[in-house]
């Protein structure tokens, strides 16, 4: 074959990139194709700072293309009908991509195989689904299960990471083919705190490695420290390959100085198996992604209440935690992680809210938006999903901030209007004495909420109704 086509998805990256090192050595010449495409353009969970970040990532990947001798080819429409065209303008012989497993990539795919010649190549996970089983070939519900069969594959090698090709040489007739301008709106908000593309993940990969792998342990749940890799939004974009991350894991736990640090880079790489998990559960069972994994949580009676998932959108709930991070969120277009797990947990629990209520707003929200750790982490917290917390565990949002946020930094910096409240009421302003709120600058009920639900009546209705279901399900 003299030329293919590279169609880029979730991969914008030129290292370890095992559709583009395949696709290079198949043919003389590389097309390299990257296709808008409306449905998911206007789809209501595509949130838009994804669309600039993803944008922006293109532009840079376009610009490594050219110091190789080749460019980035735009198109806007349904990809089927936009390869066909380009096979026929290019004569290529073939289309090479990586493996995408979320439902609406599968369909896209499975069309588009049909009537051309896709080869599909890896995935965005790192052993991908399919590849980790029970015995009988059944697929794993539970992460620890899971975790153990997916140690026992043969690890990604540093030897096996491909590199980025030298050169990637155009055909000839390349300057006739056209190609859309990447769009400049949405741009990305200064308040996103992740500079798009392969070469700023690379760094962000380096400094987490130099810095903070072996205390992750130890930090990962401080909502106040940047104790985690914020590698999360290149993952999902695939401006990071998850089997170059994973190398670094297993290199990290071999190097570790010490048994605690070997332990914190062995909860790292438990983190990036964890994103595996929830590709492959998707993957096996593509209802999840519409509703409750578990049969009989689909009869729950949630709440219809708008002001409440209002007040919990604009981080207006009266509980200092959830609404730091649910700012967090609307400003910076990421939430760390326990922060994730709390306003969830308060949602669904609290709130008794519909959990697809709470993962549409992070879908719309976030950066590293994705279907497969969004669904899985909501299921998670709703008590619905595969590796279910039991439905009886209701995160407290008082202790949750005192435990992960001890001296409030995370919360003054989030919700300023507590700024001048002193620590020991900062989790729980309404405690506050008149007087001191006074000094304080923060009248509960006038300069910050008082709590839109009491926490042990909510705790109390959320038992009984999560009670109810198992009920009627005996
Ligand atoms: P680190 O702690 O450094 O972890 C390294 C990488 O592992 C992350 O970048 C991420 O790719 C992966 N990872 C970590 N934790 C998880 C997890 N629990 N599930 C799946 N993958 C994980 N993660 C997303 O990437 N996209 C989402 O849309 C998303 N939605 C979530 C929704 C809820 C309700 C919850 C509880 C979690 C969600 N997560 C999601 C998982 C997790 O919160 C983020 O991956 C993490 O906070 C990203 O920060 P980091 O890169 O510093 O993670």
């Amino acid at each position: 074959m003299t030329t293919v086509l590279w169609w880029i998805r979730r991969d914008l990256r030129l290292e370890d990139n095992r559709a583009l090192a395949v696709a290079a050595r198949s043919a003389e010449h590389v097309v390299p194709v990257w296709i808008f495409d409306p449905r998911l353009l206007n789809a209501p969970t595509t949130g838009q700072r994804r669309v600039a970040f993803v944008q922006e990532g293109l532009r840079r990947l376009d610009a490594a293309l050219r110091q190789r001798g080749s460019r980035l080819v735009v198109r806007r429409g349904r990809p089927l009908a936009e390869l066909k065209k380009l096979m026929a303008e290019t004569g290529a012989g073939a289309i090479f991509a990586e493996g995408d497993h979320t439902p609406f990539a599968r369909r896209r795919d499975r069309d588009v195989e049909k009537a051309l010649p896709l080869r599909l190549l890896g995935g965005a996970t790192i052993h991908p689904p399919g590849s980790v089983r029970k015995a009988d070939g059944d697929p794993y519900v539970v992460y620890t299960p899971f975790r153990r069969s997916w140690e026992a594959l043969p690890p990604p090698a540093r030897d096996e990471l491909m590199p980025a090709p030298e050169t990637l040489p155009l055909p000839e007739l390349s300057e006739e083919l056209d190609s859309e301008p990447i769009p400049e709106e949405p741009a990305l908000p200064d308040g996103v705190p992740f500079e798009p593309g392969e070469a700023a993940a690379g760094q962000r990969l380096q400094t987490f490695l130099e810095n903070d792998i072996y205390n992750y342990a130890q930090r990962r749940d401080r909502l106040d420290l940047a104790g985690t890799s914020r590698l999360s939004p290149y993952l999902r974009f695939g401006m990071l390959s998850p089997r170059r991350a994973a190398v670094a894991a297993f290199e990290a736990i071999a190097d570790a100085p010490a048994e605690a640090s070997r332990d914190s880079a062995r909860a790292w790489l438990g983190e990036l198996i964890w994103r595996d998990f929830y590709a492959h559960v998707l993957y096996h069972f593509p209802h999840a992604s519409r509703r409750a994994f578990r049969e009989k949580y689909r009869a729950m009676a949630w709440n219809d209440d708008e002001a409440a998932y209002d007040a919990w959108r604009r981080g207006q709930t009266g509980y200092p935690v959830v609404d730091a991070a649910m700012r967090q969120l609307a400003e910076s277009g990421w939430m760390h992680n326990r922060g994730r797990m709390i306003v969830a947990s308060f949602l669904t629990k609290h709130l008794l809210l519909d959990w697809r209520k709470g993962e549409a707003w992070f879908m719309q929200q976030l950066v590293d938006g994705d279907p497969a750790a969004n669904n899985g982490g909501w299921q998670w917290a709703a008590g619905t999903g595969t590796d279910a917390a039991p439905y009886f565990r209701i995160f407290n949002p008082t202790s949750q901030g005192e435990k992960h946020d001890p001296d409030g930094a995370y919360v003054r910096h989030w919700v300023p209007e507590l700024a001048g409240v002193p620590d020991e009421y900062v989790h729980a302003p309404w405690e506050m004495p008149e007087t001191v709120q006074e000094e304080a600058g923060c009248i509960v009920g006038e300069d910050y909420p008082a709590p839109i639900v009491d926490h042990q009546a909510a705790r109390k209705r959320a038992l009984d109704a999560y009670k109810s279901v198992q009920e009627s399900d005996s």
